[in-house]
């Protein structure tokens, strides 16, 4: 076996380190983003593995090394990837096209996914020291990441979401009460949260608190969304497969390319992003700043500058990048259009992430008339977001148990100004 890779800055002026630093640093002190020196090839037996754990194990260790005992891996991933990952097959109009619905943990999106691996690696990586983990939030990332680290050893999270801005499941995802976990609701803006998060690193506090993200630049949450990709494809029986992914900062997609260089069997990649379509304007070569992002119906891909593009250009650099991906943007009357469509022929309720995909898988295949078979990724499940799914089709979706059993619990949230002093008082 070759020796695991070392992590490299983006902006190559870094030293390379080990994953667990990578893991704990979160972002390259250059200000870069982690990649790796080089990717490990997938192992042989990749297509036998029986669970999707047991397929963790096998993937992940090469990119570990000897840095987790096998035991010590195996218990973490069983613990971690403990729900199903289904692949549903469409009909009709659909034929051809496979959902793979990722959003079927805790929190009900595929952010579960890293984060609740992610979270475990820390406190593995973390041994005797604490950890503070300060996380901005928009939606899906806040409450994985605040299911995924709780109760986790020398770990504490304190989470930052705009007052007001988030969809009622949402806010309740975010505020129940869980061990080691601080929501703050922030009177401002979502960019408001960010600038505190960026302000509190810049000006870290005195008394050895140790701080870091989880946000989706992280290697720890990258590494493990490359396994539902692999696990896909070994699930469908497929050769070869087109995977769509419904994008905002680009992780799930950064991931599968991680994957597909590894030596999985990607026929292409379309990125489906919502009006926020940078990246689809931008793959033949950045020629563009980055726009303000703007409000849609898939908010939790309402990303202006998606962060992992710099990784990207990396992994794949000049023409490869539009050679492996097509992109296109779809915009909130496609995505009801979709959903409509889509239930209409199959009965199929999609939310309106994964609408964005189905779109973006119908138009690759009129474009291109490439009639591979397609694996579009199910980022979110459709009762987190009701309203969408009652404008779209007319009826509310059932409420899965994950969110009923939020109803009776405790909340703990504090209400907080804008400003770096308010938060400190919770660091
Ligand atoms: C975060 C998220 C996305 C976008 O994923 P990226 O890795 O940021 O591209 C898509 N759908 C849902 C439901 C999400 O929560």
């Amino acid at each position: 076996m070759s020796p695991a890779p070392r992590y490299v800055s983006t902006r190559g002026q870094s030293p390379a380190v080990p994953f667990a630093t990578a893991l704990l640093d979160g972002l390259a002190p250059d200000g870069g983003l982690y990649v790796p020196d080089h990717v490990p090839a997938l192992p042989a037996d990749w297509r036998d593995a029986p669970t999707l754990p047991a397929l963790a194990s096998r993937v992940l260790t090469p990119w570990l090394g000897d840095w987790l005992a096998p035991d010590t891996l195996g218990a973490l991933v069983d613990d971690a990837l403990s729900f199903p990952i289904p692949l549903v097959s469409l009909e009709g109009p659909w034929e051809g096209v496979r959902v793979l619905e990722l959003f079927h943990g805790p929190t009900l999106s595929f952010k579960d996914v890293g984060a609740r691996t992610m979270a475990r690696l820390t406190a593995a990586a973390l041994g005797d020291e604490t950890l503070t983990v300060l996380v901005a939030t928009s939606g899906d990332t806040g409450s994985a990441v605040a299911d995924g680290f709780a109760g986790q050893p020398g770990v504490r999270v304190v989470l930052l979401y705009p007052n007001g801005q988030v969809s009622p499941v949402q806010e309740r995802q975010l505020i129940v009460e869980r061990p080691g976990v601080q929501a703050l609701a922030v009177e401002g803006t979502f960019d408001d949260c960010q600038r505190l998060v960026k302000a509190a690193f810049a000006e870290p506090p005195q008394d050895g608190v140790r701080l870091s993200s989880a946000n989706s630049i992280s290697v720890g949450r990258l590494l493990p969304q490359m396994l539902y990709y692999p696990w896909a494809l070994a699930q469908s029986g497929l050769e070869d497969a087109v995977f769509c992914v419904p994008s905002g900062n680009l992780g799930n997609l950064t991931a599968g390319v991680l994957a597909n260089l590894a030596g999985l069997p990607v026929r292409r990649f379309v990125a489906a992003h919502n009006r926020n379509r940078f990246f689809p304007r931008n793959l033949s070569g950045r020629v563009e700043p980055f726009p303000p992002s703007v409000s849609t119906l898939s908010n939790a891909m309402d990303v202006g500058a998606p962060s992992n593009f710099e990784r990207l250009q990396i992994l794949l650099p000049g023409p490869a990048l539009a050679e492996r991906v097509w992109g296109t943007s779809v915009d909130d009357a496609a995505t009801l259009g979709t959903m409509r469509a889509v239930h209409d022929a199959t009965g199929y309720v999609a939310d309106p992430h994964t609408a964005v995909g189905l779109e973006g898988i119908r138009r690759y295949r009129e474009h291109t008339g490439d009639p591979t078979p397609a694996l579009v990724l199910s980022t979110a499940h459709p009762a987190k977001f009701p309203e969408a799914v009652q404008e779209a089709l007319g009826v509310t979706p059932p409420t899965p148990d994950a969110l009923a059993a939020l109803e009776g619990r405790p909340t703990r949230v504090e209400t907080i100004a804008p400003t770096l002093d308010a938060l400190r008082r919770f660091l």
